[in-house]
């Protein structure tokens, strides 16, 4: 696949863009930008394949279950049924990937304040798990999602690897980690992803620095953190430029190659 940029994790299938979708898909493009955007439930899965399908290339879709969403699944009896009907939407041929999928252990008490907490971890990684085999049964790469959940998301990765013997594939997106799990996750098989909090957070340098470039991959999770210039406004995926600038800037390259590199990164993974 060709193109100048890639926006590996956007929510243009958001209602924060019903307003403009269009707009802001054609700003993107018209600069050779592709968008991957991303479920976090059934409904914005499908938004995300209908907006792909209105493009003939530049525009893909992931879908999953957010860790967020498991647990009013889980109180309306919806867990299986709601895989079965991923399974199905993933095997669409803009779909290029399962998620955004994985553990989320934020404030989890404040957030289930009616639930046992290791009951919610238990659903998430049950959740985390039908999306996993998903993953594997269409080869189709996952997009992780993990919130103070590093070391149990790569227990489970590891699982599979070690006990189970399957291969895995995918991106980590938003990743927020100590170098030491960025490398775990990159020897199970996966890329590590930034957004627009770079251009304004010192905390993301070392690893950076530290994590080869061919592990790397540039997204914006817009509306969310959009970078500096932007920062406080709506992100939206022509943005992503300024966060491969900023990688650029950090690794002492220049754009030209940080952009190349992750092109052919992306290419590898979701599009091999
Ligand atoms: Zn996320
Ligand atoms: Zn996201």
């Amino acid at each position: 696949m060709k193109f100048e940029y890639i926006d590996t994790h956007a929510h243009v299938n958001f209602p924060e863009f019903d307003a403009d979708r269009d707009e802001v898909l054609k700003r993107a493009l018209d600069e050779d930008v592709f968008v991957v955007n991303v479920g976090t439930d059934i409904e914005s899965s499908k938004r995300a394949i209908d907006i792909a399908e209105k493009y003939d290339e530049g525009v893909y879709a992931i879908v999953g279950i957010h860790p967020h969403e498991v647990m009013d699944l889980e109180k309306a009896g919806l867990i299986e049924s709601t895989l079965v009907e991923l399974a199905e939407l993933a095997k669409h041929p803009k779909v290029i990937g399962i998620g955004e999928c994985g553990l989320d252990f934020f404030k989890l008490a404040e957030y289930n304040p009616d639930v046992d907490v290791m009951k919610v971890k238990e659903i998430q990684e049950k959740i985390f798990r039908g999306q996993i085999d998903i993953s594997i049964a269409i080869d189709k790469p996952l997009m992780l999602h993990c919130r103070d959940s590093y070391n149990e998301t790569l227990e489970i990765l590891n699982n599979y690897i070690r006990v189970q013997g399957v291969r895995l594939r995918g991106n980590a997106h938003f990743f927020a980690g100590s170098i030491e799990q960025a490398k775990a996750f990159i020897s199970c098989g996966f890329t590590i992803s930034f957004t627009g909090v770079i251009t304004f957070a010192k905390d993301y340098e070392s690893i950076i620095k530290e994590i080869p470039l061919d592990k790397i991959l540039s997204e914006t999770d817009c509306p969310y953190v959009a970078p500096v210039p932007f920062r406080g406004k709506r992100a939206e995926p022509v943005h992503v430029k300024f966060v491969v600038q900023k990688i650029a800037e950090i690794k002492g390259i220049s754009i030209e190659e940080a952009r190349e590199q992750i092109g052919a990164n992306v290419n590898q993974i979701f599009f091999g």
